[in-house]
């Protein structure tokens, strides 16, 4: 038997976590789970107060998933979708284009977020070099400050966060960057007279807008001004430029609509999915385009139409039945209807209180995502040091109350699933209060 005491060893000596300073990497081991709650290779209990990064959507080991998963795995495992298909990711795409806002009809699935938003830069590229009037200058991108897409080379490209993407500048292709389209800083007119600025000067060179629509995740829960994502859209078309929305967070009923382009009558070019697609029980992406866009690229095999890119679990069929599984849940459950609304408003009443935290300078809300600005004066709105980095401490505090959370820089995020209980909302919302208190009302240490 492993022991939990060498498990820890190891995990610090070879396993090497993404986005986390090893050299102060204390080991968490979750060795189970159940509902909303992880549990640790010591039997401690944590409330899971982020999805898992985001993508759990109906809590650990639910019955529905798992069976399926499990009833795929007496099929076949896995396939590859080069040149073949499978029943389960056949019947994904089919209703991925049912869900989806009008017209987004082909699919094309890879493993992770970022994959999906690279298959959707690469497809705007050869878009224009072989759709009806070819116009090969258009091979630049729009995106905007503080965007997060992935970490590959062409998504952290079109990302702007400078603590995760500067120091790869080097490699990076250039976009024209806008600011975000933060509601604190204008309505939308203010903000898409900026975008039809730049595209009246750049069109002739850009082959999409690349954006999260109606929320900027990994910024911190940045909201945009209502109007802005069904303006981009009109400005898009009116410069004959793609838009890509980024939904690999939004996507799955995050934002109280199936997708956030809904909330606004859009339908983008590209649609990246990931993330929530299969209730973040296994990888699985996706990017979907319209006939317009899929049209451009179907001819003889030899006309160079082909979309050459893919990946080898792309499709997986364990993926993909895991994820028509959290379809019928959500569809079945009428979750979007009846449980999102309810735990939204429950969500909007466990942070209410923060509403007047003196060290709250901030707090935001769409759907069940939710992000809390810490700041050293409400009134001032004067962040904390950087060095002094309470939101991570703030996280570090409420682990040791057991609530599971990650912030972002100083946004502490609440991302419940849809499968949370009231109970455990409270909980989620008192936890993430005391332990503000505890680490904000202190000096730095
Ligand atoms: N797009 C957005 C909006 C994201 O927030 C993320 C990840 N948080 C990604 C893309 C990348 O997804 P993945 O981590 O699965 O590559």
């Amino acid at each position: 038997m492993v022991t939990p005491t060498e498990l820890r060893d190891w995990d610090r000596r070879h396993f090497w976590h993404a986005f986390t300073q090893m050299a102060e990497y204390e080991p968490l081991i979750i060795e189970r789970a159940e509902g909303c709650w992880l549990v640790d290779v010591d039997g401690r209990r944590y409330l899971d107060g982020v999805s898992s990064l985001w993508c759990n959507l109906h809590g650990h080991r639910h019955p529905r998933i798992e069976a399926a998963i499990i009833e795929q795995l007496g099929k076949v495992a896995h396939a590859t979708t080069l040149g073949m298909s499978n029943p389960p990711a056949i019947e994904l795409a089919r209703r991925l284009a049912a869900v989806a806002p009008a017209g987004l009809e082909h699919v094309f699935y890879s493993s992770d977020g970022a994959a999906a938003v690279e298959a959707a830069l690469k497809i705007a590229f050869q878009y224009w070099r072989q759709c009806e009037s070819p116009r090969p200058s258009k091979r630049t991108y729009l995106a905007f400050d503080t965007a997060y897409h992935g970490d590959t080379l062409g998504s952290t490209a079109v990302g702007g966060i400078a603590r995760f993407h500067d120091i790869f500048k080097p490699l990076l292709f250039d976009v024209v960057r806008l600011p975000a389209p933060d509601r604190r800083h204008g309505d939308a007119s203010i903000h898409l007279a900026r975008l039809e600025e730049a595209l009246a000067a750049r069109h002739e060179d850009l082959a999409a807008i690349v954006l999260e629509p109606l929320v900027q995740g990994a910024a911190g829960m940045i909201m945009q001004p209502s109007g802005y994502l069904r303006g981009v859209r009109q400005l898009a078309d009116k410069y004959s430029v793609l838009l890509i929305a980024d939904e690999i967070v939004t996507g799955f009923g995050r934002t109280g609509r199936m997708f956030a382009c809904e909330h606004e009558g859009v339908t983008p070019d590209l649609l990246c999915l990931g993330k929530s697609l299969t209730a973040g029980y296994l990888p699985m992406a996706a990017t979907l385009a319209t006939s317009r866009v899929y049209a451009a690229f179907v001819g003889d095999a030899m006309s160079g139409r082909t979309f050459q890119h893919g990946h080898t679990y792309g499709g997986n069929p364990l993926a993909a039945a895991a994820a028509c599984a959290s379809l019928d849940v959500l569809e079945e459950e009428r979750l979007l209807e009846e449980a999102l609304p309810r735990k939204a408003d429950r969500l909007a009443a466990a942070l209410a209180p923060l509403n007047d935290h003196p060290h709250v300078g901030d707090v935001r809300q769409l759907g069940v995502m939710a992000g809390v600005e810490l700041v050293a004066d409400r009134q001032s709105m004067r962040p904390f040091p950087s060095h002094e980095r309470r939101g991570w401490r703030v996280c570090r505090q409420a682990t040791a109350s057991g609530v599971w959370l990650r912030p972002l820089g100083d946004v502490l995020v609440a991302m419940p699933a849809l499968a949370m209980s009231d109970a455990e909302i409270d909980l989620l919302g008192r936890v993430l209060r005391e332990s503000i208190d505890t680490i904000c009302s202190t000096n730095a240490s």
